[in-house]
Formats: structure tokens, C-alpha cells, sequence
């Protein structure tokens, strides 16, 4: 019954056998936060803070921001959001933003690395980011982050304006700060990393574009390669396992999960936290109530042992159909 619909997705979404997947929610405009509640999300995995800046025709002022951040948090309720810090450069380029033409720009200045040589204009969105939180918890997550060094170097700048803040405003909010993982080398070395930082998120979308050297934005080269491959699969699964050494649980906020098969092959090597767009959740969260996690877990272990390279998708899906 529709009553019963209300109410299921407002449950938590686990497995047959009572595994907990968080289904988290990606936005970055107000318009996407409306769905939250039909959606039943969690939260809010993924804000991508980058849609203001790159909207105008100028920097958005730290009173515009702070205002837009109020709005997020008021519209959202009793929600968590994660802000990812404005990942300006490469395919969300600014016109106002100046700089040399560069010939690669995936791999060129972008993300945290112009946020760390443009500091002043992170440590404006951090203010605006601790005045609009209001004692509520801000969880903050810093994009395409390379090493650790860079991480500490950005933590540093949160640190001096949390401590402005508790001279000029008050006392701060609770803050969790976390790196986005969209690099291999970021992957591979993610041990380090998770040492520092309180919590860890996948970016599919960059991490697959480096480690197919295919260019997400040119459909001819990024729609050869199936992240649901062995290749792939293996490299996040290593780089979950790394990063539970290290005491810390990973998410997934990149466009794959989407695909439900992709999904499943997420929760089987242990993501704990899925953040797609609002119109993916609804499937997903049936996909995952239908499996029971061992059986999944135990398949994916089988494929991944046995596979050499090449596809898994076609051999997920059948253990899927044969599950029912
Ligand atoms: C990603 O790279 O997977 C990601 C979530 O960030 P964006 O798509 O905004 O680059
Ligand atoms: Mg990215």
C-alpha cells in the first residue's frame, strides 16, 4: 500500500541478512533539496558547493555564500549535509576565474590545489561554511585531494578560521573534515590519508577517468571502459581494505553507483555509505533489500579470485537473476 511505501522509505535500507547501507543523496543546487525527504535519503552525501560559484558571473561574496549555506541547512532539516568544498578548474571552470590556458585540465590546476593557492578564497567559504552551521554539526569534504601533506595544509587553514570564529562569532560548531578519493595515487597511498582524516569518499567519476586514462567528458574514450571490471573492482577493494586498516569506513559518491549492479559490487567489497542522484535511490534501495550481503560478498570474492582482467558484469548479473 502507498502507506506502507511512506513508511519503508523512511527505514533503514539492509540486506536480507540485516547488513546497513547508507543511501546518501548527491545535490549541489536548492532545487535538488526538495527531493530529499521523497527520496527517504539519509542525508545529503555530496553538496557540491561549486554550482554557486560557477553560476555567476563572479565570486560569490562570503555574505552570498553563508546566506546559500543557511538555505541548504534550513531546506534539508534535521539531515546531515556534506559540503564539498568549491572543485573549481578542469570541467567546472569559472569564466571569472583567470589562469593559462592549460592542455590538460582533468589533470591540470584544479580542486583542493587551487583552493591551496588561492587560499584566501577557501578560507572565505570555510567562514561562511562555520557561521552557517550554527552549532550544527558541518562535515566538510575537500576535493581531489593528491597527498596527505595537502589534506594537513588545508586542515591548518580550517583550524585558523575555526579559531577566528570562536574569537569574533562564538564558540565553533562540531566539524568533521573528509578527502575526497578521485586519484590513484590518493587510492593506493589511502592508508595515509585515512590517518588524518575523519571521514573518506570516493569520487567515481575522476578516480575511473584517471585509472582508464579515458577523459570523462569525451563519451568516444569514457564509454569504453566498464568500471565494473575486474580492474577496477580490485583497486577499490584494495582501497577499501586499506582504509579499514586505518580504523576508517569509506563512501561512494561517483555517478557508477547509479547502476545497481555497480552498486551491488560496491557493498560487496564493503562500502558502507552509497551517494548518488535523487532518482537513483529509489531502485537502489529495492536492489539492496532483495540480496543477502554473504551471498554477494562470497560472489564477488569468487569473481574477483578467479577473473583475471576484463568484465565482472556479466557474471554478477547472473548471480543476481539466480537470486531472484
Ligand atoms: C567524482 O569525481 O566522482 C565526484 C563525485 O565529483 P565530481 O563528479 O563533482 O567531480
Ligand atoms: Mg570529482
Amino acid at each position: 500500500t502507498l502507506a506502507q511505501y511512506w513508511e519503508d522509505r523512511d527505514a533503514p535500507v539492509v540486506t536480507k541478512d540485516g547488513v546497513t547501507v547508507e543511501l546518501q543523496m548527491n545535490a549541489g543546487l536548492l532545487f535538488d533539496l526538495g527531493h530529499l525527504s521523497q527520496t527517504g535519503a539519509s542525508a545529503v552525501g555530496l553538496f557540491r558547493t561549486e554550482f554557486q560559484f560557477l553560476l555567476g558571473g563572479a565570486l560569490p561574496t562570503a555574505a552570498a555564500q553563508e546566506a546559500f549555506y543557511r538555505q541548504v541547512l534550513e531546506t534539508v532539516g534535521k539531515r546531515e549535509v556534506i559540503f564539498r568544498t568549491a572543485d573549481i578548474g578542469s570541467d567546472k571552470r569559472a569564466g571569472y576565474m583567470s589562469g593559462p590556458r592549460e592542455p590538460n585540465p582533468a589533470m591540470g590546476w584544479r580542486g583542493l590545489r587551487v583552493a591551496l593557492d588561492r587560499n584566501g578564497f577557501l578560507r572565505t567559504q570555510i567562514r561562511a561554511l562555520l557561521a552557517a552551521a550554527r552549532g550544527r554539526k558541518l562535515n566538510m569534504l575537500l576535493p581531489l585531494v593528491t597527498t596527505k601533506e595537502e589534506f594537513l595544509e588545508a586542515k591548518g587553514l580550517i583550524e585558523k578560521e575555526v579559531d577566528r570564529h570562536r574569537k569574533h562569532v562564538g564558540p565553533p560548531p562540531p566539524i568533521a573534515v573528509g578527502a575526497m578519493i578521485e586519484i590513484p595515487s590518493a587510492a593506493w597511498n589511502i592508508r595515509s590519508l585515512a590517518e588524518v582524516c575523519d571521514f573518506l569518499s570516493i569520487g567515481g567519476n575522476d578516480l575511473a577517468q584517471f585509472f582508464f586514462a579515458a577523459d570523462r567528458e569525451n563519451d568516444r574514450v569514457s564509454l569504453r571502459y566498464d568500471p565494473l571490471s575486474h580492474g577496477f573492482i580490485s583497486f577499490l577493494a584494495r582501497t577499501i581494505d586499506e582504509a579499514k586498516r586505518a580504523g576508517k569506513t569509506v563512501g561512494f559518491c561517483g555517478e557508477q553507483a547509479t547502476d545497481p549492479l555497480m552498486a551491488l559490487a560496491l557493498i560487496a567489497i564493503g562500502v558502507a555509505r552509497l551517494s548518488v542522484a535523487a532518482t537513483a535511490i529509489g531502485p537502489l534501495r529495492a536492489t539492496i533489500r532483495s540480496v543477502e550481503f554473504a551471498a554477494l560478498q562470497a560472489e564477488m570474492q569468487r569473481l574477483l579470485a578467479e577473473e583475471q582482467d576484463g568484465d565482472l558484469r556479466t557474471a554478477l548479473r547472473e548471480w543476481a537473476v539466480t537470486q531472484g
